[in-house]
């Protein structure tokens, strides 16, 4: 579907839907004004993530422009639900809106469903960025109240949080589904009609809209989601097996290891493990830093889910007080797994 879903159909049309850059359509059409009824560029992208996660997809100029989305459905002065651990924009977009953000460990599913209880929103990310914390989908999906998903790490190849019942996927199309580090974009899905008509009236009035070259490109990346999915998720299985065989390394964090935490959730609701991992270096947050200083293939560099390997030390940032210091986290894109293995070990060693 990531290949076949949102083109033409058609003798002489182009098989791929081309970037659109027009505002204005002339009057009479399907299209009026790009802000109110989208392009054809932008339909096809949501066409193809739509399908593929269960739902109507609606895209917007990034990430965050689809958390605000989902956080501008609430009426003022709500309670919001967030993992503690979440992506920290998220949090402070809660607070920023004059919502109360009521932080939880959402592997604790039993205080998770008893705080969503009476809650405007449970806000909900697996795994967690950067710990790699699995959450109970099936089991909080199902909470009494609005639950909505950040599926970034997964992907909707690997986790389809609709089908556990959550009324709304996020997904910060910067990451996989573009795939190549050259395009800010977000998205959400959502199976129900009404909310579907409620964001995209939000969408209208807050004017986070994608750009037309950025809703090409990312459709283009959808096309290779699958590939290369499955070749940086293999290299993220081996890695972190030999990481943490390694002297240097005091503890990785991934859900396709046995002996992790997450393990048996994520092989319950993820059909992969995925291809972020994150490891503790021995030593301080120098040591790690001088490893991240030492790659040559893997880039220091923040961000996440492209074919180019990316690492970072994420206690560096503001807001990430929780993760511990030496803590790094790698995202494997689709260099040879040898050519990260040798790199990352030599960079250990040194
Ligand atoms: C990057 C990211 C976001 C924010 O998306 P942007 O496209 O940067 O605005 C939200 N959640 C997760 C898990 C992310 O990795």
């Amino acid at each position: 579907m990531c290949v076949s879903a949102g083109r033409i159909d058609g003798p002489g049309e182009p098989l791929n839907v081309p970037p659109v850059f027009a505002s204005s359509f002339r009057t009479g059409g399907e299209h009026d004004y790009a802000r109110n009824e989208g392009t054809p560029t932008w339909a096809a992208l949501e066409d193809a993530v739509g399908r593929l996660e269960g739902g109507t997809a609606t895209a917007y100029a990034s990430g965050m422009g689809a958390v605000a989305a989902i956080v501008d459905l609430l009426p003022p002065g709500s309670r919001v639900v967030v993992p503690w651990d979440s992506y920290t924009a998220v949090r402070h977009l809660v607070a920023a809106r004059g919502h109360t953000v009521d932080l939880q460990d959402i592997t604790d599913t039993e205080a998770t469903l008893s705080k969503a209880d009476g809650a405007a929103l449970l806000w909900l990310e697996s795994p967690t960025n950067p710990l790699m914390d699995v959450a109970d989908l099936p089991a909080l999906c199902a909470a009494d109240t609005l639950v909505a998903v950040d599926n970034t790490f997964a992907t909707p190849l690997l986790q389809q949080p609709l089908t556990f019942g959550a009324d709304i996927v996020m997904h910060s199309g910067s990451k996989y589904i573009g795939g190549h580090a050259d395009l800010l974009m977000g998205l959400t899905v959502t199976a129900d009609p009404e909310l579907v008509d409620r964001m995209r009236a939000l969408r209208v009035l807050s004017g986070a809209t994608p750009g037309g070259m950025e809703a090409f490109l990312a459709t283009r990346g959808l096309r290779t989601l699958p590939l290369r999915v499955r070749q940086a998720q293999e290299s993220a299985g081996e890695l972190a097996r030999r990481l943490e065989q390694h002297p240097r390394v005091t503890r990785v964090r991934y859900p396709g290891l046995p002996g992790d935490p997450g393990h048996t959730r994520a092989a319950k609701q993820m059909s992969g493990f995925g291809a972020m991992l994150s490891f503790e270096v021995a030593g301080d947050a120098a040591a790690a830093d001088a490893l991240c200083a030492a790659l040559t293939v893997v880039n220091a560099a923040t961000s996440l889910g492209g074919v180019e390997s990316t690492i970072e030390r994420r206690a560096r940032l503001a807001g990430q007080e929780h993760v511990p210091p030496s803590l790094l986290r790698l995202s494997v894109g689709c260099e040879h797994v040898e050519d990260l293995w040798a790199d990352l070990d030599a960079a250990l060693r040194a």
